[in-house]
């Protein structure tokens, strides 16, 4: 097989041909996809990117895909049919599955295997960039011989945590739920303790991930490396530390979505109008309010969460997800949308999140503290108010409130949990307390800002030309040319 032209001759040689996979999942696709972007666009004579998707999948690439296609980078994209796990026909992914199908994605997720298995062998690409969950890609990668890069959209503090977790899981297993709060082994830097109910499920007992964990992670330390969405300053001792014990060779390469007012569609048709009324706000007088793309609250804590934000007497801009907000509105408690009208504003289905998060009337980010959301709150220099709800998302909140300092809890007056049948709702007093006293400003607040200011001139200098994620890029393009030459 021919191999790529080491550094790029610009002289008729073969680019290296960059494979991404990436899981079924918005928080997943988004972030890979800029990946591939950005190595197409740090060197276009090297690099041939293709992003290897499922139809649906491959329509919530496409505007940025598109994108980079305006600005000269050509990110190609292959499709594979999505697996037969009796889901709606264009339901193939997390955000669009309802919560009870959310099984047939993961079990989507093993059908894939051959299919991954043969279009590989089929395209034959000089590298692979393939999501956690795809362990088998590395064994591909072995048998064409070229590297296999894992990519994984959380940040590394989250991973040393579950990994050194993963160490005690069997006394964790045997306290079980009712088992006293956890100190988190071998964390550099501070001591993390998290009660047993905040923890992934996996760590807790059997599921789908505490099968294939093992399997998971020896793929990703027998492969060429790992690529994490993250950047030096955020997380620096964590950093050093995953550097030396998980992986062969790890590239910090973020943030990879960067807040802009131009970055309008990612991931599905946003709805824009709440830019031009975001734009009739004072400056950082709004309260923005986002889930991410998948998670879902019962009817009863949308009730609440609406009637604190009345309360709060602040400008807010809430993101509903159109599954949660179908049923004609029955969690809108009577006569809200008028008493709040002119005051919020409810963007039913998927909002321009990074514009929303670039745009100066923005004040706070109440979050649900999906990797991604940090990432882009960091980025922008917007504080956060964290209200976790599942998988290692109470971890990352662990992150913003102790370790980097930018952000605020919502609440902690009652029981939360990864599963949602243990969670106490939170009461519209507490959201309007901790709302109106977060942007009112003074103590928390102008810590969390300041510092989530500095996290945002970090996040620029990183991607900047001679950063450290602008190095990682460079060292990762280079290393998979020295790779490839060394195959000829
Ligand atoms: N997002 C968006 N609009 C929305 C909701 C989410 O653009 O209305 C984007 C957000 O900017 C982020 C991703 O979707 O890039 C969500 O990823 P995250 O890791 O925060 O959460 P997840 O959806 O994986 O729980």
């Amino acid at each position: 097989m021919a191999a790529a032209t080491a550094g790029g001759d610009g002289g008729g040689g073969r680019r290296l041909r960059v494979f991404f996979l990436p899981f079924f999942a918005r928080g997943h696709l988004i972030p890979m996809t800029d990946l591939a972007c950005r190595m197409a666009a740090a060197s276009p004579e090297v690099v041939e990117a293709t992003m290897v998707v499922t139809p649906a999948n491959a329509a919530v690439v496409a505007s940025t895909v598109a994108g980079a296609a305006s600005g000269g980078q050509a990110v190609r994209v292959v499709c594979y049919p999505f697996p037969d796990v009796g889901l709606e026909r264009g339901v193939e992914c997390l955000g669009s599955a309802a919560a009870h199908d959310a099984w047939r994605v993961y079990r989507a997720v093993d059908l894939s295997q051959p299919v991954h298995e043969s279009l590989l062998r089929q395209h034959r690409p000089d590298a692979i960039v393939a999501d956690v969950p795809f362990w088998w890609a590395t064994d591909i990668a072995a048998e064409l011989a070229v590297p296999r890069l894992t990519f994984n959209p959380v940040g590394v503090f989250p991973q040393l945590a579950m990994n050194n977790l993963v160490t005690i899981r069997p006394d964790i297993v045997r306290g079980g739920l009712a088992g006293p709060p956890v100190s988190v082994p071998s964390l550099p830097d501070k001591e993390i303790t998290i009660p047993v109910s905040e923890l992934p499920d996996f760590l807790v007992q059997d599921d789908h991930l505490s099968m294939s964990w093992d399997r998971i992670k020896a793929s990703q330390l027998a492969g060429f490396g790992v690529v994490v969405n993250t950047f030096a300053d955020l997380e620096r001792p964590y950093c050093d530390e995953f550097s030396r014990v998980d992986a062969r060779r790890a590239y910090f390469v973020g943030p990879l979505s960067l807040p802009s007012p131009s970055a309008v569609h990612r991931g599905g048709d946003s709805d824009v109008d709440c830019l031009t009324w975001l734009s009739t706000k004072p400056s950082q007088s709004v309260v923005y309010v986002c889930f991410g793309s998948w998670a879902h609250f019962s009817a009863s804590q949308t009730r609440e969460l609406a009637l604190g934000l009345e309360a709060s007497n602040q400008p807010f801009l809430w993101v509903i997800r159109s599954e949660d907000s179908n049923g004609g509105g029955r969690w809108a408690p009577e006569g809200w949308e008028q008493r709040v009208a002119g005051r919020g504003m409810v963007v039913r289905g998927w909002a321009p999140q990074l514009a929303v998060l670039a745009h100066p009337s923005v004040g706070a980010f109440l979050t649900h503290c999906g990797w991604n959301s940090l990432l882009e709150a960091a980025a922008a220099g917007v504080p956060v108010l964290t209200w976790p709800l599942v998988f290692e998302q109470f971890i990352n909140e662990r992150l913003v409130t102790e370790v980097a300092a930018f952000g605020a809890r919502v609440w902690s007056g009652g029981k939360r949990s990864v599963r949602e049948h243990e969670t106490e709702t939170v009461p519209a007093e507490a959201v309007a307390t901790a709302v109106a006293g977060f942007m009112q400003g003074g103590g928390r607040r102008d810590t969390a800002r300041s510092r989530a200011r500095e996290l945002a001139g970090s996040a620029r200098a990183a991607v900047s030309e001679n950063g450290s994620s602008w190095s990682d890029i460079r060292r990762l393009i280079q290393d998979l040319t020295d790779a490839s030459a060394s195959r000829v």
